[in-house]
């Protein structure tokens, strides 16, 4: 009697592994190269692959719309997108898509929070330096620096209050001819948190977006256990090693550094995010990275602290709730916010 209770429990045992052998989502992932000029890869973690796929269709369209919408180098056929709004600047309002108005609300709230180390009003002066860039990037001999009397009467032309929103018309007016929006700092950060909130309202879970290192994780892997992800720091370490690695479940993970764009006058490295105050690019970090529920606030912050000193970036991100940071000094220190330690992966 005993043996057949055992052998009747050890069957047993064996089928429910078969079962959750079978009830377990697997692993895929999708890369597309066309949107905000970066590689946007999606993980996700389902039971076959013809729901990821159609998924992914659902993601892929809306990095298209996002990507299409908020470009201010291009324009495309039948949109009115950030670039049209730049063109017609002193001219006329430009009827625009809600998700344009909802983008610049949400940069108009930022240039507050941040105390106007991130303003999307900055794009006459942004302009000039990414100007500068293109044209040296491949010219480190005759590189040089854009004149700062051009930077300084281009920054005449950056008050975020000439942004006229009109909500009820839904249009965007900017009443300043010489001013232009550059939504650099903010764009990629806010459609992959759009994109994963419309995911998460259809109730899919497990998922990772990462477009071009903003990462914005949905749920946990499928087998509930957090997402690791490797903190960049090629830069410094040289040898391609991460030793900071943290843990996500949910959370969207950020990082601003000065190796992503930037081009080298008289041996020393101009990256592209500015600082209002002097007009130029700051040297204490090499990056900042950012982790909080809100992929667009995570990325809007990773650049406004680059602004700021160790100490200010400190207290300001300390003061957030929920928002945690990771800074490397340009000497290659690592400095960390308060609860930063939370979200290590020590194993
Ligand atoms: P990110 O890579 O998210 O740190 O954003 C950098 C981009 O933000 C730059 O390439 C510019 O387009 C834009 N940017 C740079 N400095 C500022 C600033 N002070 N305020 C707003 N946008 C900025
Ligand atoms: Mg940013």
């Amino acid at each position: 009697m005993k043996r057949i209770v055992s052998s009747v429990l050890l069957i047993s045992l064996i089928v429910s592994c078969l079962c959750s052998c079978a009830n377990q989502k697997e692993r895929y992932t999708e890369t597309y190269l066309e949107y905000f000029d970066t590689a946007s890869t999606i993980v996700g973690f389902e039971f076959d692959a013809e729901v990821f796929d159609k998924n992914c269709d659902f993601i892929e369209a809306q990095l298209e719309e996002y990507n299409k919408l908020y470009d201010i180098y291009k324009s495309y056929q039948d949109v009115n997108n950030i670039r049209t709004i730049n063109k017609n600047a002193g001219k006329e309002p430009v009827k625009v898509d809600k998700k344009i108005i909802d983008l610049l609300d949400y940069c108009i709230e930022l240039y507050k929070t941040t105390k106007g180390k991130t303003n999307v009003a900055l794009g006459s002066v942004l302009s000039i330096w990414h100007d500068y860039r293109n044209m040296y990037s491949e010219d480190a001999e005759g590189a040089k620096l854009p004149p700062m009397e051009d930077l300084k009467a281009a920054a005449q032309h950056t008050d975020i209050n000439n942004i006229i929103i009109d909500r009820e018309n839904s249009t965007v007016f900017l009443s300043d001819e010489n001013m232009s929006l550059d939504v650099g700092a903010v764009a990629k950060g806010y459609a992959t948190e759009q994109i994963a909130k419309a995911l998460e309202e259809k109730g899919i879970t497990n998922y990772t977006l990462n477009i071009g290192g903003n990462i914005r994780t949905i749920g946990p892997k499928g087998d509930g256990t957090p997402w690791i992800t490797a903190v960049s720091m090629s830069d410094i370490a040289g040898n391609g090693e991460n030793p900071v690695k943290v843990e996500l479940a949910g959370q969207a993970f950020v990082t601003s550094g000065t190796y992503q764009r930037f081009y080298t006058v008289d041996g020393v490295d101009y990256h592209h995010i500015i600082d209002p105050e002097t007009l130029m690019p700051k040297f204490d970090f090499i990056s900042i990275s950012v982790c909080c529920a809100d992929s667009g606030l995570a990325d809007a912050l990773s650049t406004a602290t680059f602004n700021m000193t160790l100490e200010e970036g400190k207290t300001f991100i300390n003061s957030l709730e929920g928002v945690e940071a990771m800074w490397i000094t340009a000497d290659g220190e690592i400095h960390y916010s308060d609860k930063f330690s939370e979200i290590i992966y020590e194993k």
